[in-house]
């Protein structure tokens, strides 16, 4: 393990667990969400508002930081945590994932992924060497290994290749990445939904030793059923001291289910990117703010939620400005929702402390399947 990096288990609930990884920008409460900030920002929040939805750890993205406005430049302007004033533990993923998602003409080789900027179209090389750089280049307290994912569905012998490259990968970014004193590097299984695959990929991980493990290359297409039976099985591969971070999930429901699966972290940008279109969440499930039955009433978007936009602002007046396309739509929107991932991130955690997590899942599922508010 990094020096001055750890992770303590404070207790399990069936596979769920509660405990706390130690950083030296801070504590992480885990089972934790990270909010996604892209590109130095998470849209319509300032950084003490993130920090007071209850957040511990925010998600950078090294594709969007690179191109725009460069890691050498953030790296002048003292590091990605003085440059977006976030001066807690800041996650990076490795580009990996982005570049096949967002860049275009990419050329995969084994070196590593060439690709045009979808900004400019100008020409950029992403390879496991050079993703450690970038990452090192923004200060990231949690690096992740460079690797590749592919879209599911696809063949069997594409994700088999696909997982072999990125353990290849893997090794070379450990490599890269060398002895960084507080500083945590985690490797990511793939494999698909294949349980072989992904005991060959954990094993591999392992024997080159990591901080912590992601469980890569979920919610990419496959429903959350297929998500839930291969996390039945996935995380159990990987070493029950280390953190366990599965990347990009997702809705509510999906984090739950994973938390009860033994998942320990977890980031997403559907809370921040919902708030920008009217979509919220509560303990009722999912409203959209633009529906005309929210015009008149004056009732808030959840009578028990703390966050600004509920103790201030009725239904209508979110509905109003939401319609005018006001600033202030995105922000209370996007308060209300990180809010509400958090305190279902809180409310998981004293439950498995408590050793009542069945029972917290059961209401969480009941109050749900109710709906929201009848309107008035
Ligand atoms: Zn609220």
């Amino acid at each position: 393990m990094t020096q001055g990096f750890s992770f303590d288990l404070h207790a399990t609930d069936g596979k769920a667990r509660t405990g706390v990884i130690r950083t030296p920008r801070g504590e992480i409460r885990t089972p934790a969400f990270m909010p996604v900030g892209t590109a130095g920002t998470v849209k319509a929040m300032l950084p003490e508002s993130v920090r007071e939805t209850g957040a511990d750890i925010i998600l950078g993205n090294t594709y969007h930081l690179m191109l725009r406005p460069t890691a050498e430049l953030i790296d002048r302007m003292g590091g990605l945590h003085r440059f977006m004033n976030w001066h807690g533990p800041i996650l990076t993923d490795s580009g990996g994932f982005q570049v096949m998602s967002l860049a275009e003409l990419r050329k995969l080789t084994e070196r590593g992924v060439t690709f045009r900027s979808h900004i400019d179209g100008s020409r950029h090389e992403l390879t496991p060497e050079r993703s450690m750089e970038i990452q090192r280049l923004l200060g990231s307290d949690i690096v992740m290994a460079f690797d590749e994912c592919p879209a599911l569905p696809a063949d069997r012998t594409r994700i088999a290749e696909s997982m072999r490259l990125s353990m290849r990968w893997a090794q070379r970014s450990r490599d890269a990445f060398g002895d960084r004193p507080g500083h945590a590097l985690f490797g990511i299984q793939q494999g698909g939904l294949e349980r072989d695959l992904r005991e060959e990929s954990a094993e591999a991980l392992k024997a080159i030793g990591f901080d912590g493990y992601a469980v890569g290359g979920l919610a990419v297409g496959e429903g959350q059923e297929a998500m839930f039976a291969t996390l039945d099985f996935a995380p159990d591969m990987l070493p029950v001291d280390k953190p366990r971070y599965l990347m990009g999930v997702g809705k509510p429901d999906d984090i739950v289910g994973a938390v009860k699966r033994g998942i320990d972290m977890m980031d997403c940008v559907l809370p921040s990117r919902s708030g920008r279109t009217g979509q919220v969440f509560t303990r009722h499930g999912v409203l959209n703010i633009k529906n005309a039955r929210h015009r008149e009433d004056p009732r808030p978007l959840d009578e028990s939620c703390t966050c600004p936009a509920c103790r201030g602002y009725s239904r209508a007046y979110l509905h109003h400005v939401f319609r005018a396309n006001e600033i202030i739509s995105a922000m209370l929107l996007t308060w209300h929702n990180l809010h509400y991932f958090q305190e279902l991130m809180a409310g998981m955690r004293a439950a498995i402390a408590e050793g009542r997590f069945a029972a917290w899942e059961a209401e969480f599922h009941a109050r749900r399947a109710l709906g929201d508010i009848e309107p008035l």
